[in-house]
């Protein structure tokens, strides 16, 4: 049993320290940040099945390919890669109740994803993604090969960071503007019921734009922390606009912070935690990352819902709550034919024939 000490007492320590000059602040070092957490085997599992899947739908697309008998499933998974069609199939779906029977899943994973920013800030990028995770995975490599991550300049940053919000407008500006027959053409379209396919030949048939664009995506990726994720992905800024619904966010009690910064520090996107009592930014994606690190004692730093100080939420809690919510989903979409696409075998072999001619180009 730890004896409790009142908050009066922590926070008259805390101020004791921020007078003392020859306080040793925490160092980096000794808060493990950047230590493997929860939160992490979270994003590895998701994607380790997104590899899974794709490996899966490739056999799927082989097998279709050639004469012989199909024996895999096409996993309905792949769909979570189509999130413009998923943004038609949404308005489709509010303007007629008709759930777009071709990519189904892309539906379900969109409003998932919809779902937990609204909930928990953009915690579909912090903890979900697989994009996001890579993206993390590169910056974290480039910190140990480099000793630091590097920052753009802040002149440059935001002009740069508005780019995903024009990519997301313009997608939506695009999308609004269609009529209900126009949306219906699109999602019934050879194209459309193709796309799957015309994404995975974007991996297997890369051209050499790709391949240079992809590369620099990589290093920049490297250097830069969430290069990616901070910029350029529509997706991100789409769950980062809902986000600023969100009841949950991350708090700080100024009375017992120590202000050490490591908050900041560790911080995926650069936020000023140690300076904002609370952070609204649509950049904090729920990794609670700044929670973990910081040593200012109870409950200094937290997530917490409609600003209420419960000390309810822990990385395990919001993890399970997301598993959750997503195994939840799909098997509710599973069981009441909402997931599976109409597509069948035949039909899919028989485009897959015809895939190089003009209607399976985009309309
Ligand atoms: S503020 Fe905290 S929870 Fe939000 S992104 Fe930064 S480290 Fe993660
Ligand atoms: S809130 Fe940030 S600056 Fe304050 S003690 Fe915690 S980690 Fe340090």
């Amino acid at each position: 049993m730890t004896a409790k000490v009142a908050p009066l007492e922590l926070a008259e320590e805390a101020e004791e320290r921020k007078n003392e000059n020859d306080f040793p602040k925490p160092t980096l070092k000794k808060a493990k940040p950047y230590s493997w957490g929860l939160r992490n085997y979270v994003q590895l599992t998701i994607f380790l099945i997104t590899i899974g899947i794709g490996v899966h739908f490739f056999i799927y697309f082989l097998q279709a390919s050639g004469d012989g008998a199909i024996t895999v499933s096409r996993p309905a998974g792949v769909e979570g890669f189509l999130p413009i069609g998923a943004l038609m199939g949404w308005k489709l779906f509010v303007l007629t109740g008709i759930w777009d029977p071709v990519h189904p899943a892309a539906m379900v994973i969109l409003g998932f994803a919809g779902l937990i920013s609204l909930t928990f800030r953009k915690s579909f990028c912090g903890w979900f993604c697989p994009v996001g995770t890579l993206s993390e995975w590169l910056w974290k490599l480039g910190r140990k090969v480099f000793g630091k991550n590097y920052r753009i300049p802040v002149w440059l940053d935001f002009p740069l960071r508005s780019l995903k919000y024009l990519l997301l407008g313009f997608f939506i500006w695009t999308i609004f503007s269609m009529s209900r027959l126009a949306l219906l053409a699109f999602l019934r379209s050879p194209y459309y019921k193709m796309s799957d396919v015309k994404m995975l030949f974007f991996f297997t048939r890369m051209s050499m734009t790709t391949c240079v664009v992809l590369a620099i995506l990589v290093l920049a990726s490297l250097v830069f922390r969430n290069f990616w994720c901070r910029y350029l992905c529509p997706y991100g800024a789409l769950t980062g606009l809902l986000a600023l619904v969100s009841p949950t966010r991350i708090q700080r009690n100024s009375d017992t912070c120590i202000e050490c910064k490591l908050c900041s520090e560790v911080c995926p996107y650069h936020l000023p935690v140690d300076r904002k009592d609370r952070i609204i930014s649509p950049e904090c994606n729920g990794c609670m990352d700044c929670t973990l690190v910081c040593p200012g004692g109870n409950n200094t730093l937290e997530l917490q819902t409609l600003g209420v100080r419960k000390k309810f939420w822990s990385p395990a809690k919001l993890g399970v709550v997301i598993i959750v919510l997503y195994v939840g989903l799909v098997y509710t979409a599973t069981i009441t034919g909402h997931w599976k696409s109409s597509v069948s075998e035949q039909e899919f072999r028989m485009k897959l024939q015809e895939i190089h001619m003009p209607q399976y180009t985009h309309p």
